[in-house]
């Protein structure tokens, strides 16, 4: 028998021609990952950096936490704002502690759902802003942390409040309390600095459970 008809050869060349026929199985490659996208207004767009990989895993659209409200004195403009039960106690045992140390810790936006998201997304598009300027400085859909019912913005919720007092108290004490600063100055995905988000994350014994 000749050397080149070794079945063994012949079976690794055909499994070689099966692979290159068949096309989808053989062009799955890292390059070939699924691109994440959202859709606006029916266009989809393609999520950027550095939302990209950083989706929330937590209620669906539909679905809504049950939620519970902030006692208003703790919210801009006496408000309504809404958190999971957990995150709300712990919450209010933060702010009573950061009172007696003469901070008062006001909310700004706490619970937001991925619709209300998507709804700021229409809204600045339709104003003449292109999806990648929005996704500069706004989640998209399903990105944002607010949608877990654990986050919150403290007032005033922009790089000032990196200035205010309750900004340092935070750092030094609401860690005991469960709570971290979730976009902080310099994280290794570029996150852009929020210094007024602040996500509960509940103790070292106990997980947060996020309801789907
Ligand atoms: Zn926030």
């Amino acid at each position: 028998m000749n050397r080149n008809s070794n079945p063994l050869v012949l079976v690794f060349v055909l499994l070689i021609a099966a692979q290159c026929l068949s096309g989808p199985a053989f062009s799955q490659g890292p390059s070939a990952i699924t691109a994440e996208l959202v859709t606006i207004d029916g266009i989809k767009y393609p999520v950027p950096e550095p939302w990209q990989g950083h989706k929330m895993v937590g209620p669906s659209w539909l679905s809504v936490p049950p939620l519970v409200p902030v006692p208003r004195k703790h919210v801009e403009n006496s408000g309504a704002v809404y958190l999971l039960p957990a995150a709300r106690d712990a919450f209010v045992a933060m702010a009573e502690k950061a009172k007696l140390d003469g901070i008062n810790l006001i909310i700004d936006s706490a619970y937001r759902s991925a619709h209300y998201q998507r709804k700021v997304y229409q809204r600045q598009t339709k104003a003449g802003k292109t999806f990648a300027q929005v996704a500069r400085y706004v989640a998209p859909p399903g990105y944002s942390e607010h949608m877990l019912g654990l986050a919150m913005d403290f007032s005033p919720s922009d790089w000032r409040f990196a200035k205010t007092p309750a900004y340092g108290w935070l750092k030094q004490h609401a860690a005991q309390f469960g709570f971290r600063e979730t976009y902080p100055e310099s994280r290794p995905d570029h996150q852009p600095w929020e210094p007024s988000h602040w996500r509960y994350i509940g103790g070292k014994e106990q997980k947060v459970q996020i309801p789907h």
